[in-house]
């Protein structure tokens, strides 16, 4: 198995130290921020995604995850889920050419679109990429012409209406065409597989992953009397990625379990794959934001006095990202962000009605509003957690700034269960190279267990 991640791509901390520690350390380091060009920086804790692994192995043991590249395409988190021996899931060019390039084999990677460019086809054709999703009839026809020999995973819709972020909108096929469309791939034979199918993202019925998979088998013995070999599930995405998430993963893990026991018992040759995106990467970044500008606006409200005497007032701050750039989830999964604050603010301080607005000169830039701060000064730095999925690549062209730089950590810990996963897929001489879980219940600590063994200024 292939050596994808080095120590040389991430800082090495020791047991008790945490992100929020790392972050303060690199923002104390890059304090000049008043004075200099002030970009947000990102930390990202690889221990963290390393450990959510082993605990997807372990709560969907039959389950072989792959990682969505668009969800967070950057360095480490591709660099460490290859290391695990994830497969990846690809939406155009652009990701199959990011993972290849770092080493993925064609044979774990899944063109995850069921809508794509012909010249994109071609190259998944070139490249060897031979599992493709599809959900109608045109698409059918073009991998006719550009992809003959591909296996095609066909996209079924599911009642996704309340999920926060729906997919079957635009994509799937309603259960009663299926058939339509599997006699349409053996007469233009094309080989189909299996099915796909993803719930929306903040999902909160888990019984929706029990209904799609009863689905499934449906179209596996539709597709089976029609004489495809269907043997590809593949349940999409949709799992949180935070603790704090409507419906725990754990949760949705036992409905899964138990739908597959009885749809597709073990045995039954059929590989089971999920898509994840958020999962994996939410809760292991965090965001150092500055304060570009300030704003003190008095409330014209008569009679209404602070309990100093002096007039209502409201803090408008202006930071260096917003809505059209790494905020994105306050306009697509209606997420109001709030800052961690650096220095816990004194019982006698006051706290002021503030709001937060990002770069662009419009008023719909709006990052937060109604938050009850502390006073804030330009140069000063807030921190948001959970910004690992749907954040990067999305740095904002409004302020003119580069995509975020990110800091890599892992604790020793990690590294080393790391290091043993490897040696035990090596010995197993597994050519998937998808770790099995090992049962060591560090996995389940939900802390990082790093301390500081760097210096912020060589990192930043
Ligand atoms: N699979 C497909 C086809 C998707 O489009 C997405 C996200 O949009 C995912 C999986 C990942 O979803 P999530 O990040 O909720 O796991």
């Amino acid at each position: 198995m292939a050596d994808y991640l080095s120590e040389s791509d991430f800082v090495m901390v020791e047991e008790g130290f945490s992100t929020q520690d790392l972050l303060e350390e690199l923002t104390l380091g890059a304090s000049q921020a008043t004075t200099d060009k002030a970009s947000a920086f990102f930390v990202a804790d690889l221990g963290a995604i390393v450990r959510k692994h082993f605990y997807f192995l372990k709560c969907l043991p039959r389950v072989r995850p792959f990682y969505v590249v668009k969800c967070n395409s950057s360095p480490g988190v591709l660099k460490v889920l290859a290391q695990l021996g994830l497969g990846f899931s690809c939406a155009n060019k652009a990701e199959m050419e990011l993972v290849q390039h770092i080493g993925i084999p064609a044979s774990k990677i899944i063109y995850a679109n069921p809508c794509k460019q012909i010249a994109q086809i071609k190259y998944a054709a070139k490249r060897g990429i031979q599992l493709l999703s599809f959900d109608n009839e045109m698409e059918l026809a073009k991998v006719v012409k550009s992809h003959p020999s591909a296996k095609m995973v066909l996209c079924i819709a599911n009642d996704d209406s309340h999920s926060l972020n729906r997919l079957s909108l635009k994509f799937g096929v309603p259960l009663k065409s299926c058939r339509h469309l599997l006699e349409s791939a053996k007469k233009s034979h094309v080989e189909v597989v299996g099915v796909s199918f993803h719930v929306g993202s903040g999902c909160p019925d888990p019984q929706a992953y029990a209904q799609s998979i009863a689905d499934a088998r449906l179209v596996f013995e539709m597709g089976t009397e029609l004489g495809h070999r269907m043997h590809v599930l593949d349940l999409g995405g949709g799992f949180p990625g935070t603790e704090g998430a409507k419906v725990r993963f754990e949760e949705i893990a036992s409905v899964i379990n138990s739908a597959l026991d009885l749809y597709f018992p073990e045995g039954c040759g059929v590989d089971i794959l999920a898509e994840l995106g958020r999962y994996y990467v939410t809760s292991a970044f965090a965001v150092a934001v500055s304060i570009t500008a300030k704003k003190e606006v008095l409330l014209d409200q008569p009679g209404r006095e602070e309990e100093n005497g002096s007039a209502p007032k409201t803090f408008v701050y202006h930071l260096d990202e917003g809505v059209y750039g790494i905020f994105n989830s306050v306009l697509f999964d209606n997420i109001c962000p709030t800052p961690v604050l650096q220095k816990k603010p004194s019982m006698e301080q006051p706290l002021y009605s503030s709001s937060l607005w990002g770069p662009a000169v419009d008023g719909c830039d709006c990052v937060a509003e109604g938050l009850w701060l502390p006073q804030l000064h330009v140069g000063d730095w807030l921190v948001f957690e959970n910004m690992g999925a749907y954040t990067m690549g999305m740095a904002s062209p409004f302020g003119g700034t580069q995509a975020c730089h990110i800091t890599y950590a892992m604790s020793r810990v990690a590294w080393e269960a790391l290091r043993r996963q490897l040696m035990a897929a090596e010995q197993e001489d597994d050519m998937e190279g998808v770790c099995k879980p090992l049962s060591c219940g560090w996995e389940i600590t939900d802390t990082l267990c790093v301390g500081p063994v760097f210096t912020p200024a060589s990192i930043m």
